[in-house]
């Protein structure tokens, strides 16, 4: 089985990773863990190229998209198809939902052509369940600002992570298999609530 993790920064995945693996392991499946982007040499390199932070030209949000999608094929094909052929889960920081909601919601770039990128060069290799960590962008960036992972909290950035949760919800709320959990309550709830959708899902 695929299971993502998704969710705004200061959501607080890294630590619902962890306990979704180890909730996993114990249920006696072996785990494979990805991130995206990223996830092999080639996919770390163009996760390194978007985040770099002196490139020396604006990146168009067409570019971030295309190499969004690059960096996920590769991970599709090299590692996720793989895993689960094998007869592995494969537990995802991110996949395909983040696209849609930064590059469609946040950059604005809309849904039509992300489908048809999807519809494209996605195959048919869907997550079993997304975990959405829902979270009001302003409360994630103060979490990520208190962890010293940001310089400054801009208005503008602010609208864009606005933006991005805004198209996370629109989507949970209309597909299936994405369950939003309310990241704002305090840890222990949180795990909970994980291990609650995880139980409702047969996992
Ligand atoms: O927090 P994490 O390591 O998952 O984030 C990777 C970075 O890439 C974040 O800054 C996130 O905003 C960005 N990102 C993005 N578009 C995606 C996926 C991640 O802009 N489709």
């Amino acid at each position: 089985k695929f299971i993502v993790i998704e969710g705004l920064e200061g959501a607080g995945k890294s630590t619902a990773i962890a306990t979704v693996k180890q909730y996993l392991e114990s249920r006696g499946h072996q785990v494979v863990c990805t991130r995206e982007p990223g996830g092999t040499p080639l996919a770390e390199q163009l996760r390194s190229l978007v985040k770099q932070a002196d490139l020396q030209e604006q990146i168009a949000p067409e570019t971030e998209l295309l190499l969004m999608y690059a960096s996920r094929v590769q991970l599709l094909t090299n590692v996720i198809r793989p895993a689960l052929s094998a007869g592995n889960w494969v537990l995802a920081d991110r996949h395909d939902l983040s696209s849609r909601a930064y590059q469609g919601g946040g950059r604005q770039l809309g849904d039509q052509l992300i489908d048809t990128l999807r519809q494209a060069v996605l195959g048919n290799t869907r997550p079993d369940l997304t975990l959405y960590l829902d979270l009001d962008p302003a409360l994630g960036l103060a979490r990520a600002a208190s962890r010293g992972e940001l310089d400054r909290i801009e208005q503008e950035q602010l609208g864009f992570f606005q933006r991005t949760r805004a198209k996370y919800l629109e989507i949970a709320g209309k597909e299936p298999n994405i369950v939003v959990i309310d990241a704002s309550q305090p840890l222990a709830e949180v795990q909970r609530a994980l291990l609650t959708a995880l139980a409702a899902a047969g996992v």
